[in-house]
């Protein structure tokens, strides 16, 4: 529609003031105008299919949740996160004391995927659950 608009008025102008670098002129900013439109249409349409950084605040909130429901786990480590189209996947290593048990540690795996996808609509979690004295860790998110 703009293109249209903007031809015409190239064309009422060039017959008005004789000018022809007008209608040139016009013709460039419509040949921008569709580009750019072009390029908009071409990045919302692959923004979807490749995977993103989690904004900077949902990055912090989840360290939040996660740092509030690791219950008697000793800490959680490795955080990592990305968007692919809606959805929000979030993974991490959990440590707990050797000694508790698969039913304790399940149960605090559960309140963590719980609470994130609470906070996070459609969030995918993946925890990766390690005894104290096999743990290597690289960034702590919560002790
Ligand atoms: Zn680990």
């Amino acid at each position: 529609m703009f293109g249209l608009v903007a031809v015409l008025v190239g064309v009422v102008l060039v017959v008005l003031t004789g000018i022809d670098v007008l209608d040139a002129a016009i013709a460039a900013l419509v040949a921008l105008h569709v580009l750019r439109s072009g390029w908009g249409v071409i990045r919302d349409s692959t923004s979807g299919l490749l995977d993103e950084s989690v904004p900077a605040e949902e990055l912090t909130r989840i360290r939040e949740v996660i740092s509030l429901n690791t219950g008697d786990a000793i800490e959680t480590h490795d955080l990592r996160t990305r968007h692919a189209g809606r959805t929000t996947f979030i993974e991490f290593h959990l440590v707990v004391p050797g000694s508790m048990s698969v039913e304790r540690s399940h149960e605090i795996c559960d309140r963590l995927e719980a609470a994130l996808q609470k906070a996070l609509e459609g969030a995918v979690v993946m925890i990766h659950l390690e005894p104290d004295n096999e743990a290597r860790q690289a960034q702590v998110v919560a002790r």
